[in-house]
């Protein structure tokens, strides 16, 4: 014991161990509503084109939403298919206990990490000869075929086989005997651009790309290849963008990657960040608030001191610019975000006291603050926002 003097002796029982069951709603928290995940995964697959699969895209811990929980209820909602980004991603996944197959959409290359990848029944993401090659020596070692999706270079310059020497190289992969080709994938690079809709665009461009590659290949002929190029905003241009399967993350959770579009997609967001006030305090006109002094009171000002910061994923950058909703009403957040609290004028309320709970992101009342105005405010995308938050703020499923 270090804070106490030492030789006090100090009687335990006399407390209850509250320890044994930690309040998650102490300071701030995230709260999932598996529901949701279900009813849009539901709906979005409502809008596919006919034996069209759906993967739910669950990387960085499910969007932020927890990747075991969004992934049960994703299936619940027909999902078939699931996409993570890392090995260990796909590890915990599996060891959780989920079932469907799981696609590493990020690139593997060593030979031990592709070993781990086949053991634990995950697929990889392939895009050179090289590591074709690892695969199929693995699966020739277990006497067995190891399943994999090819990935092509369209347009987005980052995983992929080049996209001029891929026909080719797919006949020499072809005659692997010991890989067994689940899919052949593609990345759309600017979907969410307000243009894609454009016979020009980067996203109908890429889209002609793979289709006349698909040709060359000639891989209707192979049914059991799954084709797949369209990420939610891909999903949401047309159908033309579905193919076998797409790979949907944003708008699962309950975003519109294009807000123009699909006016009438109804989807729900699963996520709400709630917080406590942790304090609350009067100032006087004239007085600054938090780090730098950027706000200054122009009125007797009441605050509440909400406990959560940047170090939990609130961009600093929205400081000052955001509102906090309480009980049906929007109070303005004031002063510098710091890295564990920031302050919020509540002047006008006689409501909210020490132990309330906000509510950051989410709704209350007919009142909603969305990660979109997040992003539009922090200059930053809704994906950015979603996968920032950190460990500290624990994940609370309700409903
Ligand atoms: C993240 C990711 C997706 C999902 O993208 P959303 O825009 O969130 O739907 C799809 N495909 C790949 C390869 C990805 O990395």
């Amino acid at each position: 014991m270090q804070n106490r003097q030492k030789n006090q002796v100090f009687n335990f029982d006399k407390f209850p161990n509250f320890e044994k069951d930690i309040d998650l709603k102490q300071r701030a928290w995230i709260e999932v509503k598996g529901e949701e995940i279900e009813i849009n995964v539901r709906h979005l697959r409502s809008q596919l084109s006919k034996n069209c699969q759906f993967m739910a895209v669950v990387k960085a811990d499910g969007y932020g939403h927890d990747a075991k929980l969004v992934s049960e209820y994703a299936i619940k909602g027909g999902a078939s298919q699931l996409g993570v980004a890392t090995l260990n991603e796909g590890m915990k996944l599996r060891s959780s206990g989920v079932e469907k197959p799981i696609l590493i959409l990020g690139n593997l290359y060593t030979k031990r990490d592709l070993i781990i990848c086949f053991k634990n029944d995950l697929m990889p993401t392939i895009s050179s000869i090289r590591e074709c090659l690892i695969c199929n020596n693995i699966g020739k070692q277990f006497g067995l075929k190891f399943p994999l999706h090819l990935k092509v270079d369209t347009g987005m310059s980052r995983l992929g086989f080049e996209y001029n020497k891929f026909v080719q190289q797919f006949e020499n992969i072809k005659s692997f005997d010991n890989i067994s080709i689940e899919g052949i994938y593609s990345h759309l690079s600017s979907a969410d651009e307000p243009n894609s809709l454009d016979p020009k665009s980067i996203t109908q461009l890429q889209r002609q790309k793979f289709q006349e590659l698909l040709k060359q290949i000639n891989v209707d002929r192979n049914k059991n290849i799954k084709i797949h190029l369209a990420n939610s905003a891909g999903m949401l241009l047309d159908k033309n963008f579905h193919f076998h399967m797409v790979r949907v993350g944003l708008s699962m959770y309950g975003y519109k990657p294009l807000s123009k579009l699909n006016k009438d997609l109804l989807l729900k967001p699963a996520l709400s960040l709630k917080v406590k006030v942790a304090f609350i305090r009067t100032i006087d006109k004239g007085v600054s608030v938090s780090y730098g002094g950027k706000f200054v009171s122009n009125r007797k000002t009441k605050l509440a001191v909400l406990s959560i910061g940047y170090a939990d994923g609130v961009p600093r950058n929205l400081s000052g610019k955001i509102n906090v909703i309480y009980n049906n009403k929007f109070y303005p957040q004031v002063g510098s975000i710091t890295m564990d609290q920031m302050m919020v004028d509540i002047t006008d309320s006689n409501e909210i006291k020490v132990g309330s709970t906000m509510v950051l992101l989410g709704s209350d009342g007919d009142k909603s603050i969305s990660p979109l105005e997040w992003a539009r405010k922090s200059n930053t995308i809704p994906w950015e926002i979603l996968c920032s938050f950190k460990n500290r703020l624990p994940k609370v499923q309700v409903g």
